[in-house]
């Protein structure tokens, strides 16, 4: 490290913030998370924390307290809470939660090592060209360089966003998630040397020191541009996009046929529990149903195409797929039929 003042790092916390990032303090000296209070913190193998609590991070009361436990959940914009964090331990560094930041980070790594003989690692997926030769990529910006070159794109670290050196000697290349869309990190799935920090990771801010040395914004370059469309497509077809799974739509069900009395209140029942089934009991439900009003069929009562229609249909309302469905209710509905019952009189 040259003499350079380092900015204070309460300062670079604020910066953060006002630009709509969620910060987290970092361990004085380190890129790791500060570590929380007693009781949420496991501590290590070597030397486990006496009286750390195992709980989920999520929802954990020290986070609505403000206190900066369990990583990135503890992230913030607000400038009170990060004062305070700050005013208590001047020298954290600090870290920026991607996730809630809607950041998508791009960690170029530089720290050698041997490249994958054969060059289809290289940037899985892709055609690279065929005089490619292994040993002329020595690291990630190699690999960036080839992928840029591959999308006929600018090369990427071309002063083009907010670009952070590390003190490894890679790069951090900082884009905005365009609006929508939600991003998982994974390291090398896009290229060899290539991670992307996003969702639930975090990333060291320009400005912080570690006794590693410093991460320090490069270039002239400091806006933070929106992820160019042709990457996001790239980090969707490597797995880095998360996609909402639509939520199933409840509504109030009603079965469509139950003859009378006695079995048409077991038939309600059955065809109930079957429509409000949750993932996971939805099979095993819908077996012992079939096999219930297996035993119920009779001339006059129920007869089997009946049965199965209704079971069929409460199915799809909890949301099994046919075939799944058809197949438990075949076997339940035989079942059953070998054991009637008898209505002792009942209507
Ligand atoms: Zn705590
Ligand atoms: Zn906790």
């Amino acid at each position: 490290m040259s003499t350079t003042t380092a900015p204070d790092p309460r300062r670079v916390a604020l910066w953060a913030a006002a630009q709509g990032w969620h910060v987290i303090p970092l361990a004085p000296g380190t890129k790791v998370p500060m570590r929380g209070c007693d009781r949420c913190s496991p501590g290590t193998k070597d030397r486990p924390t006496p009286s750390y609590v195992r709980h989920d991070g999520h929802g954990c009361e020290c986070i609505t307290a403000g206190r900066p436990c369990h990583g990135v959940l503890a992230a913030t914009a607000d400038p009170e809470r990060i004062t305070a964090w700050w005013t208590h331990t001047p020298k954290a560094g600090v870290g920026i939660a991607a996730g809630p930041s809607r950041l998508v980070i791009l960690d170029v790594d530089c720290h050698g090592g041997t490249s994958p003989e054969d060059t289809a690692e290289l940037l899985p997926g892709l055609d690279l060209p065929s005089d490619l030769t292994p040993g002329s990529i020595v690291d990630g910006r190699d690999v960036l360089a080839l992928l840029c070159e591959a999308r006929r794109a600018p090369y990427l670290e071309d002063d083009r966003t907010l670009t952070v050196r590390t003190p490894t000697g890679g790069v951090h290349l900082w884009f905005r998630s365009p609006a929508g869309m939600a991003w998982r990190p994974l390291a090398g799935a896009l290229g060899w040397q290539l991670d992307i920090r996003a969702g639930s990771s975090y990333a060291v801010a320009p400005g912080t020191i570690t006794r590693a040395g410093a991460y320090l914004a490069q270039g002239r370059c400091r806006a933070v541009t929106e992820l160019p469309a042709w990457l996001a497509r790239d980090l969707d077809r490597t797995g880095h996009r998360v996609r909402a799974e639509r939520p199933r739509v409840v509504l109030p069900w009603r079965p469509r046929s139950a003859g009378t009395g006695y079995v048409a209140t077991a038939v309600r029942g059955e065809l109930s529990a079957v429509a409000e089934a949750q993932p996971g009991t939805r099979n095993g439900t819908l077996n012992r149903a079939a096999f219930r009003l297996g035993t119920l069929l009779a001339p006059g009562n129920l007869n089997r195409a009946q049965v199965t229609d209704a079971l069929l249909d409460a199915a799809r309302h909890a949301g099994l797929p046919d075939r799944e469905a058809e197949a438990a209710i075949r076997s339940g509905v035989s079942a059953g039929e070998r054991q009637p019952r008898t209505l002792g009189g009942a209507a």
